[in-house]
Formats: C-alpha cells, structure tokens, sequence
C-alpha cells in the first residue's frame, strides 16, 4: 500500500547513500520514501543478467572492498560473500603486463628472474624524490620514476580523465599500489568480496527487510518534493543539480559503456588468450594506457563473481565529456573543482532539514564502502536528533 499521508525521510537517489540510510531509518520506524529517477535501483553498483545469461555490472566494474569491520557487519545482514583477489593486467607494447606494478611488472622489464632487493635497488635509481607529492604525477614518480610512469600511467590517466596526472589530486594514482613484492592484488583494503548473489540482491534484501520503506523508480527529484511532504530530505544526487546549477555546472568525467557477449564456441577459439575455458581475456579487467587505443579498459567480470555459465561478456569503457544530462561519473579530484564544490558546499552546510550524502551530493571520489559508512553515520545522526517517531 503507498504511504498517503506525509512522510518523515524523502530519500533521492536510490544507490548505496540513499538505501543505505533509507532501511537503517525505516527499521528505527520512521516512513521513507526513497525515490530514484532511474528505472532499477542500486545506483551505479546495480548489476543484472545479460541477454547472454552473464551477471554483468551495468556501470563498470564494482569491486568491494573495506578495512572497516564496521560496513562489512553491516551489508553482511542483507548478504554472503563471494571471495575475490581482484587481479588485472594491463596492455601495452602489444603484450600483458603484471599490474600494479610488482615484482613481476618488473621480470617483465627486465626480461629474467629477480629479487625484491634487485628491484628496490633499480627503483632507487629511478624515483623522483618529491617528500610531499602535491599531484598524481608526483606521487607516481615518487615512487617508481619516469619510465613506469610514462608506460602505466601517464597516458591512461590523459585518456581518463582529459587532464594531466599533475592536474589531479595525488590520492587519483596514489589509488593504485606500487609493491616491490610479488603481491599482484589491484586493491590494498583488507576485505575483498563481491555480494555472493550480486549488488542487486543485496540491495532487494535491504528493501525487503523495511516495510516503513517505500521505493519510488523512475520519479525525479522535482517530482518527488511536490509528491511527498517530508520531515526531513536526504538527497545524494548532484550537488549543482540540487541548486539548478546557480554558480555553474561542477566539472564531471562520463563514460560510454560497450558490451560485447560470445558464445561457448567462441570462446574455444579465443582460448590460449584467455588462458581459461569459458573466458575471453586473461584476467577480470584488461586496462590500455596507449593514447592510441580509445579505451581505457576492458572488464570481463565473469572472472570476479565466479558465475558458472559457457556464454561471457566483456565491456569496453569509453571516457567520455560530460554535459548536462549525461550520467556524472566521476567528480573530477582536482583543486580547481573543490573550489567550485566549496561554494555549493557552503550553501548545503546552511540548510537545516536537508542532508546531502553520497559520491555526488558531497563531491567525492569515494568507494561504495565509503558511502556506506557516510550514509550509516548520516542517518545516526538524523536518529539522535529527530528521536524515536511518535
Ligand atoms: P550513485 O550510485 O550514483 O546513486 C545515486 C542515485 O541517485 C542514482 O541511482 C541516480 O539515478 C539517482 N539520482 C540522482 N539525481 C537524481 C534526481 N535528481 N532525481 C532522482 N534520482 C536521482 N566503488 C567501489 O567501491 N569499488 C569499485 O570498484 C568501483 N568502481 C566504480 C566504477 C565506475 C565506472 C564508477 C562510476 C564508480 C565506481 N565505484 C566503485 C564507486 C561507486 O559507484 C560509488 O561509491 C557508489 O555507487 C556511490 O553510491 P551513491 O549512492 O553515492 O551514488
Ligand atoms: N590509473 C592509471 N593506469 C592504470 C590504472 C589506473 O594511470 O592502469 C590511474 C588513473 O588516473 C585512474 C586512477 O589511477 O583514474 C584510479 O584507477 P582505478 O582503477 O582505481 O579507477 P576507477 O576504477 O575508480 O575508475
């Protein structure tokens, strides 16, 4: 039955931020609607089944990963885990590369076997010695010098984000670990899982467990705030949008996704690539820092969730501009756009019945368990301050 009368919490966005904060408000009683002008929920770590059976992650790849205990317990009430080392590769110079760099990357270099004490003595030769990295380019010389540089990063970081890496905060590379070991794992967090019956799942749990919780797809904000009367609204979609663009239109990075599905024949075909039967790369993510290539990578995600199914699909990922109406991918981490968030940031911290959560609404380059901790925190918050409902 929808609510008829006025609400307590208008939730837009129904991605990580916004369901997030929604279940964990309804089970403490209070009416949410969450109202998404998507037509599935989940935001941008929605996934599904493809025409060709393969469980696919519709915006990119999503990997999961937490040192928090805290968000772990958390999402662990609404799902299992599936296990996962994420492992990639990356493409350039016409073969594979061991990535991030490790020693491998480096054996790879060098054409023969080494020691970690062999290739720390070589990076010392190599690095640039910055003490307080102050862009990506910095941070990346710092520690592996020029030639790895220009050979992983430079160019895909260009092809990525159109800026140079020394026009990017230092946590954008800074993201990827450099190991003078043979650890090859992409991520550093000490927990790494996908939801064992995927984010959607997960999420239809999340849902399913809050019947004070009313979804609301394919309703835009605008529509939304006429809709439902509210006590309180938690917004987590783009900031300017929020303020009709009243001092600009923030800086955004989009991307065009391209899917390409084979069948269990071709596969056999493409099998000494892929190094494994049913797979159609050598490992779940293949990035392309050529300029040449217009790409920056290819996710064949079958690889992470660990799906069995004879069909695959792989998806090409464009870097796109971004103008007004295109999905905003990435908030772009650079100081001139935290200078025009500030002032949209300063107006958010003046309103009193409205939060603003989530990778848009606060501008940040953050990973789904941030936002699941940003969202727990917003909506204890709210909890302390509005009490229990009446
Ligand atoms: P979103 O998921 O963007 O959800 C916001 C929702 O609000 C959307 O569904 C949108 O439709 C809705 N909305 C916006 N405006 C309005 C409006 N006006 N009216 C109605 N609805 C509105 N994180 C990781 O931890 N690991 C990864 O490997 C990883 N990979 C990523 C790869 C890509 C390509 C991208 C783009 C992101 C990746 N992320 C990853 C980040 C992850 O997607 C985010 O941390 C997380 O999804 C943020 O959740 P959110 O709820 O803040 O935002
Ligand atoms: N990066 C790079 N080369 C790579 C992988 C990453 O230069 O092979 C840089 C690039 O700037 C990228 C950033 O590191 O945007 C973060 O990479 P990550 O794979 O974490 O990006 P995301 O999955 O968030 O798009």
């Amino acid at each position: 039955m929808p609510f008829s009368d006025s609400i307590d919490f208008l939730i837009i966005g129904a991605g990580f931020a916004g369901l997030v904060a929604g279940q964990r408000l309804a089970s403490a009683g209070w009416k949410c609607v969450v109202a998404d002008r998507r037509s599935h929920f989940g935001g941008n770590a929605h996934d599904a089944i493809d025409a060709a059976g393969v469980l696919v992650h519709r915006y990119g790849p999503h990997y999961f990963r937490s040192n928090s205990q805290r968000i772990v317990d958390h999402l662990s009430t609404f799902t299992d885990w599936h296990s996962v080392e994420y492992r990639i590769k990356s493409f350039t110079e016409g073969r594979y590369w061991s990535f991030p760099v490790n020693l491998a990357t480096f054996e790879e270099l060098i054409g023969r076997p080494s020691t970690t004490p062999e290739f720390e003595n070589w990076l010392a030769t190599k690095r640039i010695s910055f003490p307080e990295p102050k862009n990506s380019e910095e941070v990346i010389l710092s520690q592996v010098g020029r030639e790895l540089y220009e050979k992983f990063f430079e160019g895909y970081t260009v092809k990525q984000w159109k800026r140079h890496p020394r026009d990017l905060d230092p946590s954008v590379c800074g993201r990827i670990p450099i190991r003078t070991q043979r650890d090859d794992r992409y991520l550093r967090e000490e927990f790494q899982a996908l939801p064992k019956d995927g984010y959607s799942r997960m999420f239809e749990r999340m849902i399913d467990a809050s019947p004070r919780l009313e979804l609301h797809l394919g309703t835009d904000f605008k529509e939304a705030l006429h809709r439902w009367p509210h006590k309180h609204l938690i917004y987590t979609g783009a900031i300017d949008e929020y303020y009709d663009y009243r001092f600009g239109e923030l800086p955004y990075r989009s991307l065009r996704f391209e899917p390409e599905s084979f069948g269990a024949e071709a596969l056999v075909v493409r099998e000494p690539i892929s190094g494994k039967a049913g797979f159609w790369q050598p490992a779940m993510q293949v990035n392309y820092p050529d300029a040449a290539v217009p790409f920056t990578r290819i996710v064949e995600i079958k690889h992470a969730t660990g799906q069995h199914v004879a069909a695959t699909t792989i998806v090409r990922e464009y870097p796109a501009d971004w103008k007004r109406g295109d999905e905003p991918y990435y908030p772009i981490p650079a100081p001139d756009a935290a200078a025009a968030y500030a002032k949209y940031a300063t107006l958010a911290a003046k309103e009193d019945r409205v939060s603003f959560i989530g990778r848009l609404a606060t501008y940040r380059y953050y990973n789904m368990d941030q936002v699941t901790g940003m969202a727990l925190t917003e909506a204890d918050k709210l909890l302390r301050r509005y009490g229990k409902p009446s």
